[in-house]
This record gives C-alpha cells, structure tokens and sequence, in this order.
C-alpha cells in the first residue's frame, strides 16, 4: 500500500501490517496539508457569504421586501446553494444569508426579508 501522504511514493511492504504512513513525519506532513485545505475552504465559503449578503442586502435596500424577478439577482452571480440557515416565516420557508433571507418562488420571483 502507498503512503497516505499525497507527496510520497512509498510503498509501506503488506508484511508490516495496516501502517497508512511511512512514518511520522509522513503522517505530520498530511495532517498539516490537510488542516491548510480546511482554512482555505472554510476562508471561501465565508466569502461567499459576504458577497450573497451584499447582493441581497443592495437588491433589498433598491425593492425592499416586495417580490421581484430573480433574474435581478441572477444577474450578480449569486451561489444560491450558499446558505446560513433555514427559517419559516409565514409559512414560506426563508434561507438565511447572515442578516437577510429570501425565498426563490418557483415562478423565477424572490423576496428578501431582513431579519
Ligand atoms: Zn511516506
């Protein structure tokens, strides 16, 4: 079986059992690439956040909580799978992007709420 870590081509002989590194400092090397990986997707989706928000909060601050054509928002490229989580607010489920939430009706509308 090859070394775990991503930057050696060891092959850790089957007869020393179910060693997943060559050694510690393969493992050390791994786990800290890892953790990099981990800031730099938690760092994206932060700032994916950031940006959905100024979209719903400049689009709100334009039509306030009257229903619009989602095509105004479609337009600033907007990650819609970007959430921060999910509310019902009169009986229309409502996805929270930080201090806003908006519901995409099927019709190709959206209303933005502040919370
Ligand atoms: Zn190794």
């Amino acid at each position: 079986m090859k070394c775990n870590y991503r930057n050696c081509y060891y092959l850790i002989p089957s007869e020393e059992g179910n060693r997943r590194y060559c050694d510690d400092d393969c493992y050390k090397a791994e786990k800290s690439f890892r953790e990099k990986g981990n800031y730099a997707n938690k760092k994206k989706t932060f700032n994916q956040i950031e940006f959905a928000e100024k979209i719903l909060s400049a689009a709100y601050k334009k039509y306030g909580s009257q229903i619009i054509n989602s095509s105004i928002i479609r337009a600033e490229n907007m990650d819609w799978s970007i959430y921060t989580g999910t509310s019902l607010i009169n009986e229309v489920d409502v996805n929270i992007v930080g201090s806003y939430g908006y519901t995409l009706f099927i019709d190709n509308t959206i209303k933005i709420y502040k919370l």
